[in-house]
């Protein structure tokens, strides 16, 4: 049986803000413990909670990013449960009525195609504490800094079918949150976690299969391992003839495992019920425009920008419009070069090829975006082939080099379209190969190539292989 793999993803993200959510209280991270937990974040009795404002704008921010519903109107729900790093007894989260509803976003893949993930809602809630288990010996500490810590969790539809594509998802909504200013985005803070919901179905199903959630992974290289552990683990107990127990599993990045922490809750175990101390969020449209005005241009603005100013294809646009590094180094390559499309071209595949390929961020690309597009335009005006530009940007990208020019020149690589100095070759070359000539003459074309390809190899590919066609073919008829 061929199996379908199934993943939604559930993201928190921590927003920048300076206090948390509904106290006073710092969220500066690396401070001693229980240092910034106020009687508010301690759930002391007699004590409310008051909204901090400054979360709104980042949360209606993400969604005018992923174009998405705003809620004018949105509250507060109580999500009850015990555990020692809770001691309201209860998270304030949002349940029915979450302030971001919809909105979708276009990864780019490894094939160079874009694919769509629908979102299906974003809610603001608390963070809760810590228990640290490692600093004593027979008890458990507990640190109640991050109690009250400002969250949107962003909850995908079931629409991805393979890690890597989660790990796209997930990088695409880390460089929107950092840009728009929504969280630091400071993934070992664990600014940025992640539960991966897995099932798999028999491929052609339409219904989804039984999901184990795999709770707060906090790096990408993690997700995918614990989700490619899943679906290895579920498949085998699925042909085994057996059932996967819908649970919550814990990653262990030392032994590379996912394993089960507890057996699933349903909504109906939090007996979730609207927050009693806090009044609903009204928003206006006006605040909703204001929030808009001061937003950075958005992925999907860009994307529409690169098609009408530069007439790039629609999947060129939205793959290098998706993220803004990439956006903007592309960008200046193409006013360097004035040639947008060969810019959009090289950018896609020999740039993120070599990314790809060394595994490097958008954020570390080892060649400045003003010598790569110095580069093409060193192809355009005819200095160099397309395929010398090829070992100019490995040289570059080693950083054996940093000056495109330079490097030309050092290495005599200046293409030759000096008539005088590439016809005595062709002329050579000729009076060496007879045979090929005679069948050219015979009406065999196609023997054209193998002195063009002669050429190429005298001058280490330096000729201008469009004027030695010209050349060759002139002095052969
Ligand atoms: P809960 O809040 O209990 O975790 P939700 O229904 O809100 O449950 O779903 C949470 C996440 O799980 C969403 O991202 C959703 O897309 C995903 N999900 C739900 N069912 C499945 C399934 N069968 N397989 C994979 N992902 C799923
Ligand atoms: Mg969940």
């Amino acid at each position: 049986m061929e199996w379908e793999t199934v993943i939604g993803l559930e993201i928190h993200v921590q927003l920048r803000t300076q206090s948390k959510i509904f106290s006073g209280s710092s969220i500066a991270f690396g401070a001693a413990p229980n240092i910034q937990a106020s009687a508010v974040d301690l759930g002391l009795p007699g004590v409310l909670p008051v909204v901090n404002q400054a979360v709104y704008p980042k949360a209606i921010a993400f969604g005018l990013g992923i174009g998405a519903d705003i809620s004018l109107v949105s509250a507060f729900d109580r999500k009850n449960y015990f555990y020692p790093d809770l001691p309201k007894g209860y998270q304030i989260t949002q349940m029915d009525k979450p302030i971001v509803l919809g909105g979708s976003v276009e990864i780019p893949l490894d094939d160079g195609s874009v694919k769509t993930i629908q979102i299906t809602r974003a809610h603001l809630e608390e963070d809760a504490g810590k228990s640290l288990h490692e600093e004593f010996i027979d008890s458990t500490g507990i640190d109640l800094n991050r109690a009250g810590t400002p969250l949107l969790e962003i909850v995908s539809e079931p629409d991805m079918r393979s890690a890597k594509e989660v790990v796209s998802y997930a990088r695409y909504i880390h460089q929107l949150v950092t840009y728009l200013g929504v969280s630091d985005g400071n993934m070992a803070e664990g600014s940025l976690r992640c539960d991966a919901n897995v099932s798999l179905r028999p491929v052609g199903s339409s219904e989804l299969g039984t999901r184990t959630e795999t709770k707060n992974v906090n790096s990408f290289r993690f997700l995918e391992r614990a989700i490619n552990f899943e679906v290895v683990r579920q498949k085998e107990v699925l042909e085994s003839g057996g059932r996967v127990e819908q649970e919550t599993r814990l990653y262990d990045p030392d032994r590379d495992e996912t394993r089960p922490m507890r057996s699933k809750e349903t909504a109906m175990d939090y007996r979730y019920f609207p927050e009693p101390d806090l009044l609903p969020i009204v928003i206006d449209e006006a605040f909703i425009a204001e929030v808009k005005k001061n937003m950075p241009e958005l992925p999907r603005e860009k994307a529409e920008r690169f098609q009408s100013d530069y007439e790039l294809s629609n999947v060129d646009a939205k793959v290098l419009a998706s993220e803004p590094m990439l956006a903007d180094y592309f960008e200046t390559v193409a006013a360097t070069c004035s040639d947008p499309k060969l810019a959009a071209n090289w950018v896609r595949v020999e740039l993120l090829g070599r990314l790809n390929k060394d595994s490097i961020e958008t954020s570390d690309i080892p060649v400045s975006s003003e010598q790569f597009g110095l580069l093409l335009l060193r192809i355009n005006d005819q200095t160099i082939s397309g395929k010398i530009a090829k070992d100019v940007l490995d040289a570059l990208w080693k950083t054996e080099a940093d000056s495109v020019d330079d490097y030309i020149d050092a290495n005599n690589l200046k293409q030759v379209s000096d008539s005088g100095a590439l016809e005595p070759l062709i002329d050579k070359i000729i009076a060496d190969n007879p045979k090929q000539v005679e069948q050219y003459r015979e009406g065999k074309t196609k023997v054209l190539g193998f002195f063009v390809g002669q050429v190429m190899k005298e001058t280490s590919g330096k000729a201008n292989p469009k004027q030695v066609n010209e050349l060759v073919r002139k002095k052969l008829s």
